[in-house]
Protein backbone atom coordinates (compact mmCIF):
# COMPACT_ATOMS: atom_id res chain seq x y z
CA UNK A 1 0.00 0.00 0.00
CA UNK A 2 0.94 3.35 -1.09
CA UNK A 3 0.99 6.10 2.14
CA UNK A 4 -0.50 9.07 0.87
CA UNK A 5 1.71 11.68 2.52
CA UNK A 6 4.42 10.73 0.27
CA UNK A 7 6.74 9.25 2.86
CA UNK A 8 8.18 6.04 4.51
CA UNK A 9 5.60 5.13 7.31
CA UNK A 10 6.47 3.35 10.44
CA UNK A 11 5.77 -0.43 10.68
CA UNK A 12 5.30 -0.39 14.22
CA UNK A 13 2.29 -2.76 15.28
CA UNK A 14 2.06 -2.88 19.04
CA UNK A 15 4.08 -2.84 22.53
CA UNK A 16 5.21 -6.34 23.84
CA UNK A 17 6.85 -7.47 26.98
CA UNK A 18 10.19 -9.62 26.11
CA UNK A 19 10.01 -10.94 29.74
CA UNK A 20 6.95 -12.19 29.78
CA UNK A 21 5.14 -11.87 26.29
CA UNK A 22 2.64 -9.34 27.15
CA UNK A 23 1.19 -7.33 24.05
CA UNK A 24 -0.44 -4.49 23.91
CA UNK A 25 -1.60 -2.07 21.56
CA UNK A 26 0.26 0.91 20.07
CA UNK A 27 -2.10 3.10 21.41
CA UNK A 28 -1.94 2.17 24.94
CA UNK A 29 -0.10 4.98 27.05
CA UNK A 30 1.84 1.87 29.35
CA UNK A 31 5.40 1.86 29.38
CA UNK A 32 5.85 -0.95 31.54
CA UNK A 33 4.72 -4.31 31.07
CA UNK A 34 1.43 -5.42 33.74
CA UNK A 35 2.54 -8.35 34.40
CA UNK A 36 6.39 -8.33 35.43
CA UNK A 37 6.97 -4.51 35.26
CA UNK A 38 10.11 -4.73 32.86
CA UNK A 39 9.65 -2.03 30.10
CA UNK A 40 7.71 -2.61 27.27
CA UNK A 41 9.64 -2.73 23.64
CA UNK A 42 7.83 -1.81 20.34
CA UNK A 43 6.66 -5.03 17.71
CA UNK A 44 6.84 -3.98 14.05
CA UNK A 45 5.78 -5.91 10.60
CA UNK A 46 9.50 -6.62 9.33
CA UNK A 47 7.78 -7.83 6.14
CA UNK A 48 5.85 -4.60 5.52
CA UNK A 49 9.07 -2.48 6.48
CA UNK A 50 11.05 -5.01 3.46
CA UNK A 51 8.01 -3.78 1.16
CA UNK A 52 8.52 -0.10 2.28
CA UNK A 53 11.92 -0.15 2.02
CA UNK A 54 11.31 -1.12 -1.89
CA UNK A 55 9.34 1.01 -2.74
CA UNK A 56 10.92 4.29 -1.11
CA UNK A 57 14.74 4.42 -1.99
CA UNK A 58 16.74 5.00 0.35
CA UNK A 59 19.10 7.52 -1.39
CA UNK A 60 15.64 10.07 -1.93
CA UNK A 61 15.50 10.01 1.99
CA UNK A 62 16.91 12.91 4.56
CA UNK A 63 19.86 11.90 6.55
CA UNK A 64 18.40 12.48 9.93
CA UNK A 65 17.32 9.82 12.40
CA UNK A 66 13.74 9.58 10.87
CA UNK A 67 15.37 8.16 7.87
CA UNK A 68 14.37 4.54 8.26
CA UNK A 69 10.34 5.71 9.47
CA UNK A 70 9.76 2.20 8.83
CA UNK A 71 11.84 1.27 11.86
CA UNK A 72 10.88 3.46 14.65
CA UNK A 73 7.34 3.79 16.59
CA UNK A 74 6.15 7.61 15.29
CA UNK A 75 3.57 7.61 12.97
CA UNK A 76 2.91 11.38 12.63
CA UNK A 77 4.42 13.30 10.13
CA UNK A 78 3.69 16.59 12.22
CA UNK A 79 6.30 15.28 15.10
CA UNK A 80 8.67 14.10 12.60
CA UNK A 81 8.68 17.49 10.88
CA UNK A 82 9.04 19.12 14.43
CA UNK A 83 11.37 16.63 16.20
CA UNK A 84 14.62 15.21 15.19
CA UNK A 85 15.01 16.33 11.56
CA UNK A 86 18.49 17.97 12.35
CA UNK A 87 19.96 14.96 14.42
CA UNK A 88 21.61 11.87 13.75
CA UNK A 89 24.12 11.18 11.39
CA UNK A 90 26.92 11.98 13.67
CA UNK A 91 30.50 11.44 11.57
CA UNK A 92 31.79 7.92 11.70
CA UNK A 93 35.15 9.34 11.96
CA UNK A 94 38.17 6.83 10.66
CA UNK A 95 40.47 6.61 13.92
CA UNK A 96 43.73 6.05 12.13
CA UNK A 97 45.57 7.62 15.07
CA UNK A 98 43.64 6.10 17.75
CA UNK A 99 43.96 2.54 16.42
CA UNK A 100 47.53 3.04 15.56
CA UNK A 101 48.17 3.45 19.23
CA UNK A 102 46.02 0.38 20.06
CA UNK A 103 47.08 -1.76 17.14
CA UNK A 104 43.87 -1.66 15.52
CA UNK A 105 44.09 -1.42 11.70
CA UNK A 106 40.50 -0.55 11.37
CA UNK A 107 38.92 1.54 14.04
CA UNK A 108 36.30 3.89 13.50
CA UNK A 109 34.81 6.42 16.22
CA UNK A 110 31.26 6.94 16.18
CA UNK A 111 31.11 10.50 17.13
CA UNK A 112 28.04 11.35 18.73
CA UNK A 113 29.50 13.75 21.18
CA UNK A 114 28.90 16.40 17.99
CA UNK A 115 25.59 15.33 18.38
CA UNK A 116 22.84 18.02 17.78
CA UNK A 117 21.11 19.60 19.29
CA UNK A 118 22.92 19.03 22.91
CA UNK A 119 25.88 17.20 22.32
CA UNK A 120 24.74 13.67 23.35
CA UNK A 121 23.54 10.54 21.89
CA UNK A 122 20.77 11.48 24.19
CA UNK A 123 19.25 13.46 21.09
CA UNK A 124 18.15 10.51 19.43
CA UNK A 125 16.70 8.96 22.33
CA UNK A 126 14.86 12.41 23.85
CA UNK A 127 13.70 13.08 20.32
CA UNK A 128 11.40 10.23 19.52
CA UNK A 129 9.96 10.25 23.18
CA UNK A 130 9.18 13.88 22.24
CA UNK A 131 7.59 13.07 19.14
CA UNK A 132 5.54 10.70 20.98
CA UNK A 133 4.49 13.06 23.24
CA UNK A 134 3.43 16.04 20.61
CA UNK A 135 1.32 12.59 19.06
CA UNK A 136 -0.72 12.45 22.30
CA UNK A 137 -0.73 15.99 22.28
CA UNK A 138 0.84 16.76 25.23
CA UNK A 139 2.60 20.05 25.89
CA UNK A 140 4.83 19.54 29.03
CA UNK A 141 7.60 16.82 29.23
CA UNK A 142 9.95 15.79 32.45
CA UNK A 143 12.38 13.53 32.75
CA UNK A 144 14.99 12.47 34.91
CA UNK A 145 18.75 12.51 33.96
CA UNK A 146 21.95 11.97 34.92
CA UNK A 147 23.02 15.03 32.73
CA UNK A 148 22.91 14.76 29.30
CA UNK A 149 18.83 13.40 29.19
CA UNK A 150 18.61 16.62 31.08
CA UNK A 151 19.87 18.95 28.11
CA UNK A 152 18.61 16.92 25.69
CA UNK A 153 14.78 17.54 27.15
CA UNK A 154 15.75 21.01 27.31
CA UNK A 155 16.85 21.77 23.81
CA UNK A 156 14.38 19.58 21.70
CA UNK A 157 11.00 20.83 23.79
CA UNK A 158 12.38 24.42 23.45
CA UNK A 159 12.24 23.74 19.45
CA UNK A 160 9.13 21.56 19.96
CA UNK A 161 7.20 23.98 21.45
CA UNK A 162 6.68 22.20 24.77
CA UNK A 163 7.46 22.79 28.68
CA UNK A 164 10.52 21.00 29.99
CA UNK A 165 10.82 20.02 33.55
CA UNK A 166 14.32 18.22 34.73
CA UNK A 167 14.42 16.34 37.76
CA UNK A 168 18.64 15.63 38.31
CA UNK A 169 20.09 13.64 41.19
CA UNK A 170 22.73 14.76 43.88
CA UNK A 171 25.50 14.24 42.17
CA UNK A 172 26.11 15.54 38.03
CA UNK A 173 28.29 17.97 36.65
CA UNK A 174 27.60 21.13 37.06
CA UNK A 175 27.82 22.49 32.95
CA UNK A 176 25.05 20.36 32.46
CA UNK A 177 22.68 22.30 35.06
CA UNK A 178 23.75 25.27 33.98
CA UNK A 179 23.37 24.56 30.50
CA UNK A 180 19.14 23.19 31.11
CA UNK A 181 18.49 26.79 32.91
CA UNK A 182 20.41 28.57 30.19
CA UNK A 183 18.41 26.46 27.41
CA UNK A 184 15.12 27.91 29.50
CA UNK A 185 14.02 24.24 31.15
CA UNK A 186 12.70 23.99 34.83
CA UNK A 187 15.67 22.21 36.84
CA UNK A 188 14.94 20.55 40.40
CA UNK A 189 17.66 18.78 41.72
CA UNK A 190 17.00 16.02 44.26
CA UNK A 191 19.11 15.07 47.40
CA UNK A 192 19.41 11.64 46.28
CA UNK A 193 21.66 9.68 43.22
CA UNK A 194 19.97 8.72 40.03
CA UNK A 195 18.08 4.99 41.21
CA UNK A 196 16.36 6.83 44.32
CA UNK A 197 15.07 9.67 41.87
CA UNK A 198 14.22 7.71 39.27
CA UNK A 199 12.59 6.02 41.64
CA UNK A 200 10.22 8.66 42.82
CA UNK A 201 9.91 10.56 39.50
CA UNK A 202 7.66 7.25 38.74
CA UNK A 203 5.62 7.96 41.34
CA UNK A 204 5.28 11.70 40.33
CA UNK A 205 4.40 10.74 37.10
CA UNK A 206 1.60 8.83 38.27
CA UNK A 207 0.50 11.90 40.71
CA UNK A 208 1.18 14.80 38.28
CA UNK A 209 -0.04 13.06 34.73
CA UNK A 210 3.44 14.47 34.03
CA UNK A 211 4.91 12.42 30.86
CA UNK A 212 8.98 11.63 31.70
CA UNK A 213 10.44 11.54 28.38
CA UNK A 214 12.59 8.46 30.44
CA UNK A 215 9.58 6.81 32.00
CA UNK A 216 6.14 7.05 31.02
CA UNK A 217 7.69 7.01 27.34
CA UNK A 218 10.44 5.34 27.77
CA UNK A 219 9.11 2.11 24.76
CA UNK A 220 9.62 5.24 22.45
CA UNK A 221 12.52 6.93 24.27
CA UNK A 222 15.02 3.84 23.79
CA UNK A 223 13.56 3.08 20.34
CA UNK A 224 15.69 6.83 19.32
CA UNK A 225 18.45 4.42 20.15
CA UNK A 226 18.49 2.08 16.93
CA UNK A 227 19.66 4.65 14.90
CA UNK A 228 23.00 4.61 15.69
CA UNK A 229 23.37 1.06 14.70
CA UNK A 230 21.29 1.90 11.40
CA UNK A 231 23.92 4.75 11.03
CA UNK A 232 26.60 2.93 11.61
CA UNK A 233 26.07 0.18 8.99
CA UNK A 234 25.14 2.35 6.37
CA UNK A 235 28.04 4.79 7.09
CA UNK A 236 30.17 1.68 6.74
CA UNK A 237 28.58 0.67 3.20
CA UNK A 238 25.92 -1.77 4.50
CA UNK A 239 28.51 -4.00 6.43
CA UNK A 240 28.49 -4.62 10.44
CA UNK A 241 31.65 -3.83 12.23
CA UNK A 242 33.24 -7.09 13.63
CA UNK A 243 33.11 -5.53 16.96
CA UNK A 244 31.00 -2.61 18.90
CA UNK A 245 32.12 -1.07 21.72
CA UNK A 246 30.18 1.40 23.85
CA UNK A 247 29.59 2.46 27.63
CA UNK A 248 26.33 1.45 29.24
CA UNK A 249 24.32 2.68 32.36
CA UNK A 250 20.96 1.85 32.10
CA UNK A 251 21.39 -0.43 29.26
CA UNK A 252 19.30 1.29 26.52
CA UNK A 253 21.74 1.88 23.88
CA UNK A 254 23.80 -1.41 23.89
CA UNK A 255 20.57 -3.25 24.28
CA UNK A 256 18.59 -0.81 20.93
CA UNK A 257 22.46 -1.10 19.20
CA UNK A 258 21.60 -5.07 18.77
CA UNK A 259 18.09 -4.81 18.42
CA UNK A 260 18.63 -2.42 15.30
CA UNK A 261 21.32 -4.88 13.81
CA UNK A 262 18.69 -8.07 13.98
CA UNK A 263 16.07 -5.77 12.27
CA UNK A 264 18.75 -4.58 9.49
CA UNK A 265 19.29 -8.32 8.71
CA UNK A 266 15.38 -8.62 8.81
CA UNK A 267 14.25 -6.54 6.61
CA UNK A 268 17.49 -7.05 4.24
CA UNK A 269 19.64 -4.27 4.50
CA UNK A 270 22.41 -5.85 5.70
CA UNK A 271 24.06 -9.32 7.10
CA UNK A 272 25.17 -8.28 11.01
CA UNK A 273 24.74 -11.59 12.63
CA UNK A 274 28.56 -11.46 12.98
CA UNK A 275 28.76 -8.27 14.93
CA UNK A 276 29.98 -8.71 18.62
CA UNK A 277 28.87 -6.51 21.24
CA UNK A 278 31.29 -4.78 24.54
CA UNK A 279 30.22 -3.20 27.03
CA UNK A 280 31.86 -0.68 28.79
CA UNK A 281 31.63 0.17 32.77
CA UNK A 282 33.23 1.63 35.29
CA UNK A 283 34.20 -0.10 38.30
CA UNK A 284 32.55 2.28 40.34
CA UNK A 285 29.08 1.07 39.02
CA UNK A 286 28.99 -1.50 37.04
CA UNK A 287 25.93 -3.85 37.47
CA UNK A 288 25.57 -5.27 33.91
CA UNK A 289 29.40 -6.55 33.57
CA UNK A 290 29.47 -7.90 37.23
CA UNK A 291 25.79 -9.76 36.35
CA UNK A 292 28.26 -10.64 32.74
CA UNK A 293 31.44 -11.63 34.38
CA UNK A 294 29.61 -13.93 36.98
CA UNK A 295 27.14 -15.95 34.43
CA UNK A 296 24.29 -14.24 36.32
CA UNK A 297 20.92 -14.07 34.68
CA UNK A 298 19.26 -11.01 37.21
CA UNK A 299 21.27 -7.56 37.72
CA UNK A 300 22.56 -7.12 41.34
CA UNK A 301 21.82 -3.29 41.60
CA UNK A 302 24.80 -1.23 43.24
CA UNK A 303 25.37 2.23 44.98
CA UNK A 304 27.29 4.04 42.00
CA UNK A 305 30.51 5.97 43.07
CA UNK A 306 32.09 7.15 40.24
CA UNK A 307 33.53 10.37 38.68
CA UNK A 308 31.19 8.68 35.25
CA UNK A 309 28.38 10.50 36.25
CA UNK A 310 26.58 9.68 33.19
CA UNK A 311 27.00 6.23 33.88
CA UNK A 312 26.32 6.22 37.07
CA UNK A 313 22.61 4.04 37.38
CA UNK A 314 23.23 1.21 39.78
CA UNK A 315 19.74 -0.05 38.98
CA UNK A 316 19.55 -0.46 35.17
CA UNK A 317 16.00 -0.79 34.02
CA UNK A 318 17.38 -2.85 30.36
CA UNK A 319 20.18 -4.22 32.03
CA UNK A 320 18.78 -7.87 31.40
CA UNK A 321 18.56 -6.93 27.38
CA UNK A 322 22.07 -5.86 27.37
CA UNK A 323 23.09 -9.43 29.00
CA UNK A 324 21.47 -11.11 26.34
CA UNK A 325 22.91 -8.75 23.72
CA UNK A 326 26.44 -9.25 25.07
CA UNK A 327 26.20 -13.35 25.31
CA UNK A 328 24.38 -14.00 22.24
CA UNK A 329 26.91 -12.06 19.91
CA UNK A 330 29.82 -13.44 21.67
CA UNK A 331 30.81 -10.45 23.61
CA UNK A 332 32.48 -8.81 26.33
CA UNK A 333 31.63 -7.14 29.10
CA UNK A 334 34.51 -4.84 30.83
CA UNK A 335 35.10 -2.47 33.90
CA UNK A 336 37.75 0.22 34.32
CA UNK A 337 38.93 2.75 37.24
CA UNK A 338 38.44 5.99 37.41
CA UNK A 339 42.28 6.48 36.62
CA UNK A 340 41.99 4.44 33.19
CA UNK A 341 39.09 6.58 32.39
CA UNK A 342 40.53 9.77 32.95
CA UNK A 343 43.43 8.10 30.69
CA UNK A 344 40.90 7.22 28.06
CA UNK A 345 40.24 10.79 27.56
CA UNK A 346 43.45 11.77 27.15
CA UNK A 347 44.15 8.96 24.65
CA UNK A 348 41.45 10.21 22.38
CA UNK A 349 42.07 13.52 22.44
CA UNK A 350 45.68 13.08 21.49
CA UNK A 351 45.23 11.07 18.79
CA UNK A 352 41.96 12.20 17.33
CA UNK A 353 41.28 15.33 18.66
CA UNK A 354 38.08 14.48 20.45
CA UNK A 355 37.18 16.07 23.53
CA UNK A 356 34.79 13.13 25.10
CA UNK A 357 33.18 13.22 28.63
CA UNK A 358 33.79 10.20 30.95
CA UNK A 359 31.57 7.67 29.71
CA UNK A 360 33.33 8.18 26.58
CA UNK A 361 36.66 7.52 28.12
CA UNK A 362 35.44 4.54 30.02
CA UNK A 363 34.99 3.24 26.13
CA UNK A 364 38.30 3.88 24.88
CA UNK A 365 39.97 2.20 28.19
CA UNK A 366 37.67 -0.57 27.75
CA UNK A 367 38.88 -0.95 24.04
CA UNK A 368 42.49 -0.37 24.91
CA UNK A 369 42.03 -3.48 27.33
CA UNK A 370 40.48 -5.63 24.69
CA UNK A 371 43.24 -4.60 22.40
CA UNK A 372 45.89 -5.27 24.52
CA UNK A 373 44.54 -8.93 25.71
CA UNK A 374 44.04 -9.56 21.75
CA UNK A 375 40.44 -10.06 21.86
CA UNK A 376 40.44 -7.82 19.08
CA UNK A 377 42.28 -8.54 15.81
CA UNK A 378 44.33 -6.10 14.42
CA UNK A 379 42.43 -6.26 11.35
CA UNK A 380 38.69 -6.61 12.39
CA UNK A 381 36.38 -3.79 11.87
CA UNK A 382 35.89 -1.28 15.20
CA UNK A 383 33.91 0.62 15.90
CA UNK A 384 33.92 2.83 19.63
CA UNK A 385 30.82 4.85 20.21
CA UNK A 386 31.53 7.98 22.14
CA UNK A 387 28.30 9.37 23.62
CA UNK A 388 28.98 12.62 25.09
CA UNK A 389 31.13 16.04 25.05
CA UNK A 390 33.73 16.39 27.23
CA UNK A 391 33.53 20.64 27.18
CA UNK A 392 30.65 19.80 29.46
CA UNK A 393 32.33 18.01 32.33
CA UNK A 394 35.30 19.87 32.22
CA UNK A 395 34.47 20.58 36.06
CA UNK A 396 35.43 17.28 37.06
CA UNK A 397 38.58 16.22 34.58
CA UNK A 398 42.02 16.56 36.55
CA UNK A 399 43.46 20.11 35.72
CA UNK A 400 46.45 19.60 34.03
CA UNK A 401 49.38 21.77 35.10
CA UNK A 402 48.84 25.38 34.32
CA UNK A 403 51.71 27.90 33.43
CA UNK A 404 52.22 30.67 35.46
CA UNK A 405 51.59 34.38 33.63
CA UNK A 406 54.39 35.16 31.91
CA UNK A 407 55.63 38.95 30.53
CA UNK A 408 53.73 39.88 27.86
CA UNK A 409 57.47 40.09 25.97
CA UNK A 410 58.20 37.94 23.27
CA UNK A 411 61.69 37.11 25.16
CA UNK A 412 59.57 35.95 27.78
CA UNK A 413 57.10 34.01 25.54
CA UNK A 414 60.36 32.73 23.75
CA UNK A 415 61.61 30.86 26.84
CA UNK A 416 57.89 29.14 27.55
CA UNK A 417 57.45 28.17 23.75
CA UNK A 418 61.43 26.54 24.44
CA UNK A 419 59.90 24.61 27.52
CA UNK A 420 56.64 23.54 25.60
CA UNK A 421 58.37 22.34 22.70
CA UNK A 422 60.34 20.28 24.74
CA UNK A 423 57.71 18.83 26.73
CA UNK A 424 55.83 18.29 23.64
CA UNK A 425 58.77 16.01 22.49
CA UNK A 426 58.90 13.84 25.34
CA UNK A 427 55.10 13.44 25.38
CA UNK A 428 54.60 12.38 21.58
CA UNK A 429 53.02 9.21 21.02
CA UNK A 430 55.17 6.96 18.27
CA UNK A 431 52.73 7.23 15.51
ZN1 LIG B 1 6.34 -8.67 31.33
Amino acid sequence: MTPATGAAQSCATGLVCHRCGVDLPLTDVEAFCPECGKCLDIAYDYERAKQSLREWPLDDRPANIWRLAELLPITGEDAKARVGRFSGFTPLIQADRLGAELGLGNLYVKDDSTSRPSLSYKDRVVSTAVARLLELGDEEIGCVSTGNVGTAVASIAAKAGVTPFVFYPNRLEPAKAKACRALGARVCQVAGNYDEANRECRKLAQESGLQFANITLRPFYAEGAKTMAFEIVEQLGWRAPDHIVSATAGGTLSSRLHKGLIELETVGLARTSEAKMHIAQPAGCSPIASAIEAGDEEIHPCSPETVAHSLAIGTPGDGYLVIDAVRSRGGTATSVSDEEIFAGIDLLAATEGILTEPAGGTTVAVLRKLAEAGKIDRDATVVAIITGNGYKTLDDHPEKPWPSMVECDVDAMMSVLDEFRSAAAAEKLPL
